[in-house]
This record gives structure tokens, sequence and C-alpha cells, in this order.
């Protein structure tokens, strides 16, 4: 899509640390990290947000899950714990409209969350 920060990431065309790449998802590091470990994991497929997902796109959501597995191990924290958040819409403080996971850790983590 033209206009979507992460669709650009995707493509190269804005720079970012990339952590996990296949073809059909990029993981990079979040600019403005909330934990010692805050990585994006992002479908290449453009998603507006989890609402606007299709039973076709369920094998690719999946696969947003077992890159994050890989993210969190290759960083060191698969063994302390680590938590996948989704935000989806205002109420949930979406502000990127692609889907993401946000893969956090390296410390610990209330429950409920804020
Ligand atoms: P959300 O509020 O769930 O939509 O999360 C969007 C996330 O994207 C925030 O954590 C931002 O810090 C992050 N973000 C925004 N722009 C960039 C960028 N250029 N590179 C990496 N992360 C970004
Ligand atoms: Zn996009």
């Amino acid at each position: 899509m033209a206009d979507c920060l992460f669709c650009k990431i995707a493509a190269k065309q804005i720079p970012a640390k990339v952590a996990y790449e296949d073809d059909e998802v990029i993981a990079f590091d979040d600019i403005n990290p909330a934990a010692p470990v805050h990585v994006l994991v992002v479908p290449k497929k453009h998603i507006a947000t989890l609402n606007d997902a299709q039973p076709g796109d369920a094998q690719v959501l999946g696969k947003l899950m077992t890159a994050a597995a890989q993210v969190a191990a290759d960083r060191g924290i698969a063994g302390s714990g680590w938590r996948v958040t989704v935000n989806v819409g205002k109420d949930a403080h979406q502000l990127v409209f692609h889907v993401h996971l946000h893969l956090m850790g390296g410390r610990p983590f209330g429950w409920p969350p804020g």
C-alpha cells in the first residue's frame, strides 16, 4: 500500500534494523522501544488491522508467531520470557494501521497491562 509506513519498511524504502526476514514476514526493532527487546513482527502483505484479516491470512498470521519465537531465541530472551501484543484500533492505541506484533522482553512486565 502506497502510503503505509510498514509497507515502506518491508520494501526497504525506509531503513530499519531488521531482526528476521523471510518471503512473507519482516521483523525490525521498534524505533521507540518500551523494553530492552522490542521488535515489531510484520506481514509483508498489507493488512490494516486484525479486524481486516481474512481466512486466507491465517497462515501468514501464524508465521508472525513463529517468527517472534525465533527472534526471542536470537535475542536471548526465550528462557526469561517475553510478551506479544497486538493493538487493534483506537482503544488499544494502534497508531500504525498495518498489522504488527510487538515482541517485548528483557524485563518483567505487569499484568494486566495498562
Ligand atoms: P502501535 O501503537 O501498536 O500501532 O505501534 C506502532 C509502533 O511503531 C510504535 O511502538 C512505534 O514506536 C513504532 N514505530 C513507528 N515508526 C517506526 C519506524 N520508522 N521504525 C520502527 N518502529 C516504528
Ligand atoms: Zn502496509
